[in-house]
């Protein structure tokens, strides 16, 4: 039975996103029980340069080919079917994010292993491998078991701690002749943010606003508060669709994932789809009118109250007390 795990590696100008570290410590960790090497696959120009942060792996596969230059899902998809085969690695750990999201099924489908979306959890038992997968957007927790520890998943993004999967160590590097599929989406270019926009992935404190805001006029209250608390504002999508501020702002499941210190929703509901993407945060305020809020039920504070009355209450304590 082969039990080598690979871990493809999610990297944008010469810099590692977070979600590969949480996967290289996860499969570091079932590589313990599972006895089998993990693999750091690094697609794309100039790989190599990247293994010095892949420490966490036994080794790093790079496929270094212009093709694979920009993200292309049937490239990758390709290339990954190759590297299980050369390999024998029978589990591929994969991100759960906007990068690698849809890999998984298809790579799933091309090699007829299971596919386990949304893991957030994973142990050894025996020679079986038991995810615990999200369903319904947080609702219901599920365990699967993968029998012989051969599958393909993905990751959900903040499941797992990043530290485990940094290393000081280099590990070998060992580039492979794979042929690059061609593919049939061609990547045209990247939108970057509005310039000047902050990165709200980056902040320690979010001051978020949803529905609950009332009016564009409103928003300035947001901002006021979070510039005394040195953060950002952010909201559900509502204010986003109405344009109230750009998507870059936008935390769910269609817009980012975000983990900051403190997190004060202001007139956010807690739909699944809005939970989805701030869960992570260490602590979590919300501020609602209706007490029925489903926001409170995973609130570390609440307070019932009205927003708009609220924020310029907290902004002007706040400054009372930095003087
Ligand atoms: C495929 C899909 C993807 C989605 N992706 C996202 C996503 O990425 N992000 C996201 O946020 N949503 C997303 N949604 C939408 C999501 O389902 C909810 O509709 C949305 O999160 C609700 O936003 P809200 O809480 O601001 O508004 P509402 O649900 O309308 O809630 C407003 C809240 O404000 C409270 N309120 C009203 N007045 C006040 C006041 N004066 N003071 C305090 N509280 C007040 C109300 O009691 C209510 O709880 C998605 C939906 C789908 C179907």
């Amino acid at each position: 039975m082969s039990t080598g795990i690979l871990v493809l590696v999610e990297h944008l100008r010469g810099a590692v996103a977070d979600i590969t570290f949480e996967m290289l410590g996860a499969a570091r960790k079932l590589s313990e029980a599972l006895k089998g090497p993990v693999h750091a696959v690094v697609l794309g120009r100039d790989g190599a340069g990247l293994a010095a942060r892949l420490g966490a792996a036994d080794s790093v596969l790079v496929v270094d080919d212009p093709a694979l230059e920009q993200p292309s899902a049937d490239a990758a998809i390709g290339v990954l079917q190759q590297i299980m085969a050369q390999k024998q690695a029978a589990l591929v750990l994969l991100g759960g994010t906007n990068v690698s999201f849809g890999l998984g099924a298809r790579l799933s489908a091309r090699t007829q292993l299971p596919f386990v979306n949304f893991c957030k959890g994973a142990r050894v038992e025996g020679d079986a491998l038991v995810l615990t997968s999200q369903l319904f957007g947080g609702k219901i927790l599920s365990d699967v078991k993968l029998a012989g520890a051969r599958g393909i998943v993905s990751v959900y993004p903040g499941a797992f701690p990043a530290d485990p999967g940094r290393s000081d160590r280099t590990p070998p590097v060992e580039k492979l002749a794979v042929p690059v599929p061609a593919a049939k989406v061609i990547f045209q270019q990247f939108v970057e943010p509005e310039t000047g926009d902050v990165d709200i992935t980056k902040q320690t404190v979010l001051v978020a606003v949803g529905r609950g805001i009332q009016s564009a006029d409103n928003i300035q209250l947001a901002e006021e508060l979070a510039r005394k608390l040195g953060g950002a504002v952010c909201a559900s999508r509502p204010v986003i669709d109405q344009g109230w501020l750009p998507l870059s702002r936008q935390v769910g499941k269609s817009g980012m994932s975000v983990k900051p210190r403190v997190y004060l929703a202001f007139g956010i509901s807690g739909a699944p789809e809005h939970w989805d993407g701030m869960q992570n945060s260490e602590c979590i305020i919300a501020v609602n009118t209706d007490p029925k809020a489903p926001i409170f039920d995973g609130a570390h504070y609440g307070v019932v109250g009205d927003a708009v009355e609220l924020l310029p209450l907290l902004t002007e304590k706040i400054q009372a007390r930095k003087g």
